[in-house]
């Protein structure tokens, strides 16, 4: 029994030796060898006082035998960039030394991925719930990656993308399939963070610039909720919705009682009806609302449709804004070369995802015509049309009501993003007090 040997699989951080772990640091100053890819080892050789071994890409199994028969005896530090649990090396080592029945003395040091220290540089991109993804089909398959992506990106959460300049043209067509899937959206692009040759750059997907992207390289998309500027990307964790909605001084909290009181005796009843024909007249100020909207169908489609979980559908992002739950927008699915509006477009590019989703058109009457057209084909559970203005507004209502799909308009030519927003908010806090 040789006991003196240990492996230690040490994961040493992006690649600045600010950001490696007083442990890694200790364990490779210690080791009798530190051996890894001849980059990894590169990063961090200066730190080490035992024997250097470098190997190459590609020969990770040779690597990790030789590190596992050298460890028998030895202190050997197995080094791997970020941390090795996360498309490193770690792994691999675990699988040899069961497969093989081999028992050392082993353990597995983490270090900061590249998805921490890209998440810190653009400012939390990543601050709930995400998912990880790599483009590398050295050792899954292409069609598995691609599976996983279409679905990660109908999740619609922030999505970290490793590895995205591996293969042919593996990143051109997960750039079409997310294109596909969530229109243009935030992307962010880091590389070579903390170390020398960073660059930090935030763009939509529509614009990024695939040439500057390489194997130093990570993207994330980001998710319908990011935001960002020219130099972060951030995805609120939901801390104003939680505590900014809704009268906080006494004062606005006295005006909201009394604008409920005043509506309650121009609306008394306590049916749902009876509160979205309130919240519709809160929403514009006018109580010409009460008795232009007109509801069709069960509005129980709608909330069972919001309680499983459906899409939400909008034209523009003006009811977006003003919803209390995630949405996709149309507009942002155009391309804008089709002979129609963006909204519209937008809607007819959006067809095969209708089909049991909540919709709602606040603005544009070319969108409702097109959601008419497209509901023969793909039913939505549901749809809320006040789309505004004196061209095919009124007329584009009257033909959603035709339609077979319960739904929420209103009469005439008066509608908006707001009131749409402020009848689909009510459904979803209904949905919700069940
Ligand atoms: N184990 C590593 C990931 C190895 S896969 C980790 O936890 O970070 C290699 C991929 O990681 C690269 O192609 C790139 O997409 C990403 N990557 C690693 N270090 C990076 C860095 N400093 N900056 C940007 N991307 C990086």
């Amino acid at each position: 029994m040789q006991s003196q040997g240990k492996l230690f699989v040490v994961g040493i951080g992006p690649g600045s030796d600010e950001l490696l772990t007083i442990k890694a640091a200790k364990i490779i100053e210690e080791a009798d060898i530190v051996i890894g890819h001849r980059r990894y080892v590169e990063m961090v050789k200066h730190l080490a006082k035992g024997e250097i071994i470098e190997s190459e890409m590609g020969k990770e199994l040779e690597r990790v035998k030789k590190a596992v028969e050298l460890a028998k005896s030895k202190k050997v530090a197995l080094v791997s960039g970020g941390d090795p649990c996360i498309y490193g090396i770690a792994a691999l080592v675990v699988e040899y030394l069961m497969k093989n029945d081999i028992k050392i003395d082993f353990e597995i040091v983490p270090g900061l991925s590249a998805l921490n220290a890209a998440n810190s540089l653009l400012k939390c991109p990543i601050s709930g719930d995400h998912a990880v993804i790599s483009l590398s089909d050295h050792l899954t398959n292409w069609d598995i990656i691609e599976r996983r992506l279409r679905i990660l990106l109908r999740c619609d959460i922030p999505i970290v993308v490793y590895n995205p300049s591996a293969g042919e043209n593996n990143l051109k067509k997960a750039l079409e399939i997310a294109a596909s899937e969530r229109g243009d959206f935030k992307v962010a692009m880091v590389k070579n963070a903390y170390r020398k040759g960073e660059l930090v750059k935030i763009t939509n997907l529509s614009e990024l610039d695939v040439q500057e992207i390489d194997m130093s390289t990570l993207l994330i998309f980001g998710s319908s909720e990011s935001i960002g500027d020219e130099r972060s990307l951030t995805t609120p964790r939901g801390y104003s919705v939680k505590y900014e909605v809704g009268a906080k001084t006494l004062e606005a909290k006295k005006i909201a009682e009394e604008s409920a009181s005043i509506l309650r005796k121009m609306i008394p009843g306590d049916t749902l009806k009876d509160e979205i024909l309130r919240r519709a007249v809160m929403a514009t100020g006018d109580l010409s609302y009460r008795d232009l909207i007109v509801f069709k169908g069960d509005l129980n489609s709608a909330l069972k449709a919001i309680r499983d979980g459906c899409s939400i559908i909008v034209d523009v992002e003006m009811v977006k804004a003003g919803l209390r739950r995630e949405s996709i927008v149309a507009v942002s699915f155009a391309k804008g070369n089709m002979t129609t509006t963006r909204a519209a477009e937008g809607i007819k590019r959006l067809a095969d995802r209708i089909e049991g989703s909540l919709v709602g058109i606040g603005n544009a009457p070319s969108a409702a015509f097109a959601l008419c057209e497209i509901a023969e084909k793909y039913e939505p559970a549901f749809i809320v049309a006040t789309p505004v203005g004196f061209v095919g507004a009124a007329e584009s209502k009257e033909a959603i009501r035709k339609l077979k799909i319960p739904s929420i308009t209103n009469v005439g030519s008066k509608g908006g993003s707001g009131v749409c927003a402020a009848i689909i908010n009510c459904l979803i806090e209904h949905a919700g007090s069940d």
